[in-house]
């Protein structure tokens, strides 16, 4: 089985296992093939192909603005 994992550029999100610096949550700074992301932590920088980070994904913060999205009526 696989759910969607939905994510957007701007999104944080968490991952099932910490950076070494302890911060567990990452931003999501590109969202293609690859997927580049930003430790919340200490900055640290990495990217990796979309599927592995989606394997990794334990849930998605999505940032302040909330907003659902039913992309019509
Ligand atoms: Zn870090």
């Amino acid at each position: 089985m696989s759910r969607p994992v939905r994510m957007r550029e701007g999104d944080t999100v968490r991952l099932k296992k910490p950076h070494p610096c302890g911060a567990n949550a990452w931003e999501i700074m590109r969202l293609g093939m690859d997927v580049k992301l930003r430790c919340t932590g200490c900055g640290h920088i990495v990217r990796l192909p979309r599927a592995k980070l989606e394997r990794r994904v334990r849930e998605i913060l999505t940032s302040e603005e909330a907003g659902r999205e039913d992309g019509g009526h």
